[in-house]
């Protein structure tokens, strides 16, 4: 069977769990997905912290009927642990809060959540203040070391709000609930920066993305496929995109999510405008591309040859930016909504370097870099654009590595095991949401906090 993890599979029966036990062996569970309907979580939930926004937190999650405390108790076994730091302004004032969730965390629950609440270190209020700066940064290491501890498939994560944004910004929101979901599954050790208010609640969380019309490129299969998938079953009409060849797989897919399939080499010199004239015709509308398609062409720089590496640029990093100004080009003028999302695929080969993929890293960081200058443009509208960065994600790529090599990539990350597609389709389908407009410009890992990178 192609895309599985017979080891995890084996440990999680007694035999295996006995013998990784006794040997010492990566004990990695199943990790627990969304599926329609589903609650954010089950099980009571700590708040920790007395800051506006723990209260703020608290009572959202109250209203929304979950089971919250405000103190450990006794052996509580929480499902989840938000720990409220905003108000932080020295690092020799953490110790009473997080010991307090040190204690609590010997009954997290397996598949459980610890999320940290801090201010954004990159704040420029905030930057000659030294015990400040100090406090902000300690907190994001204390989170990143927290979620290397995690066993049994819990994550802890960090949401970072930008000065004057609250708890109660839609997009602060809605990235709580994403963290506190099986959304979020192999998200671990990362930060959302929220940095505005902007944005706007869904009438219904289940449907966030109703009405909308998203193109997705590379469509046809592996994490394309799943995009397609997860934005339609979130309510959005998917175009699906990607080369005659691949004509076939793509029908199939677009049929299952009541898409419209476009055989379209996405390095075509006019694909943005010919994307946009289908938009027009078909729906009147677009609000927004995730730029998926890629290619890797693998080898050392000593052996490289142009058609590798210009082909790469091409597919990757050169046919996004094209298609940007062609479709940015028409941004607010009827067909492109104001507020248009953009996310693109990174990868944490862009991030840290990998070896044999100086073409790839180029593209990956240049998606980066991308991601960035483009921030500026869509925010006064509410658009944004955001990169998200997967780790091993188990795809035909990755089953057709060499087998000790891909156990060991399969490993090297706090969850001890790889990612799905529908991970990084669940963190695209968040990134395109109405209430995640606060959420502009930043790159989100979807790796299991793998060992590669900062
Ligand atoms: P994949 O090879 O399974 O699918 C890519 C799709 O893009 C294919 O259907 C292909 O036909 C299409 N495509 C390629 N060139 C195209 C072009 N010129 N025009 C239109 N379509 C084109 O790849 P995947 O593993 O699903 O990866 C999807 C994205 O995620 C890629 O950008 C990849 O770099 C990135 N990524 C993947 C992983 C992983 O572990 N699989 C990790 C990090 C990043």
């Amino acid at each position: 069977m192609p895309h599985t993890d017979s080891y995890t599979r084996f440990v999680n029966k007694p035999l295996g769990k006995k013998l990784a036990k006794t040997v010492g062996l990566p004990q990695p569970v199943p990790l627990r997905r969304h599926n329609k309907g589903d609650r954010l979580i089950s099980g009571p939930i700590l708040v920790v912290g007395d800051s506006p926004a723990a209260d703020a937190i608290a009572k959202q999650l109250w209203a929304d009927d979950y089971d919250v405390r405000r103190d450990p108790g006794l052996k509580q076994p929480f499902a989840g642990i938000i720990l409220a730091l905003d108000d932080v302004s020295h690092p020799a004032d953490l110790s009473d809060r997080v010991l307090e969730v040190g204690t609590a965390l010997r009954g997290l629950q397996s598949n459980g959540r610890v999320i940290t609440i801090l201010r954004d270190p990159q704040d420029a209020t905030a930057a000659t203040d030294a015990s400040l700066m100090a406090a902000r940064h300690g907190i994001e290491g204390f989170t990143r070391s927290l979620a290397k501890e995690m066993r049994r498939g819990a994550t802890t994560n960090g949401i970072v709000l930008a000065e004057g944004v609250e708890m109660s910004a839609p997009s602060a929101q809605a990235a709580l609930r994403f963290l506190l979901s099986g959304r979020s599954a192999y998200v671990a050790g990362q930060f959302i920066t929220v940095s505005s208010a902007a944005g706007s609640l869904p009438a219904d969380w289940d449907q966030p993305l109703a009405d909308k019309v998203i193109i997705v490129t590379g469509a046809a299969r592996g994490i394309g496929e799943a995009i397609s998938e997860t934005l339609a079953r979130d309510g959005a009409t998917v175009i699906g995109v990607d080369m005659p060849s691949a004509g076939e797989a793509l029908t199939a897919v677009m049929n299952r999510v009541n898409g419209i399939a476009v055989q379209l080499d996405i390095t075509d010199h006019n694909a943005g405008n010919r994307l946009l004239a289908l938009a027009e015709e078909r729906f009147g509308r677009l609000d927004g591309i995730v730029h998926n398609a890629g290619i890797t062409r693998d080898k050392l720089l000593a052996n490289m040859d142009a058609g590798r590496w210009d082909s790469l640029i091409g597919v990757n990093i050169s046919a996004p930016l094209r298609i940007n100004d062609q479709l940015l080009a028409a941004l607010g003028q009827g067909v492109v909504v104001e507020n248009f999302r953009i996310t693109s695929l990174s990868s944490t080969s862009g991030i840290a370097g990998n070896r044999g993929q100086t073409n790839y890293a180029v593209a990956k960081a240049g998606v980066i870099g991308m991601t960035q200058a483009l921030a500026a443009r869509l925010a006064p509208t509410e658009g944004s654009i955001n990169a998200v960065a997967p780790g091993f994600i188990e795809t035909a790529m990755t089953d057709a590595m060499p087998t000790a090599t891909r156990e060991v990539a399969r490993r090297m990350n706090s969850l001890q095991q790889g990612g799905r597609p529908i991970d990084v389709a669940e963190t695209i389908a968040f990134l395109h949401a109405d209430a995640a407009a606060g959420i502009n410009g930043t790159t989100l890992r979807v790796c299991g906090q793998s060992m590669v990178g900062k």
